[in-house]
């Protein structure tokens, strides 16, 4: 199970390993140039963030997860305070997707990395040690 600290570092896209360095370059989500830009490691911890070419194919699994629960979620409010009716709850829905998709993306591969990388409280202690 996800540590606690682990769910505030995947939501703030901090390195998982360090929960401190950031996993992108430019950190206002909605800023388009550079968006993609992720560091090859991890500034405060020297955590490797690319691992192996094609590594974040695997975060289209978190995107697709996270991409459901918004849907549900928009569904389920939307049941709440109006009568159900398709072309709204699509059009609605489509709005919702489009302004947190810069966001589920890098938060995909923030959950992504941190699946595959375990959080070492010691592992900036440990980086500047060697260097
Ligand atoms: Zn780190």
């Amino acid at each position: 199970m996800p540590h606690h600290s682990n769910t505030i570092s995947v939501i703030k896209l901090k390195c998982p390993k360090c929960h401190q360095g950031d996993l992108f370059l430019n950190k206002n989500t909605y800023q388009y140039k550079g968006f993609f830009d992720m560091p090859n490691n991890c500034s405060k911890c020297n955590q490797d963030f690319l691992i192996e070419p094609g590594f974040y194919y695997g975060a289209m699994y978190s995107s697709y997860a996270i991409t459901i629960i918004i849907n549900v979620t928009v569904f389920l409010i939307l049941g709440l305070f109006l009568e159900y009716n398709i072309g709204l709850f699509l059009t609605i829905d489509l709005f919702v997707l489009l302004i947190t998709m810069p966001y589920v993306f890098k938060v995909s591969r923030a959950i992504w990395l941190a699946i595959m990388v375990k959080y070492d409280p010691k592992a900036i202690l440990k980086y500047e040690q060697k260097t």
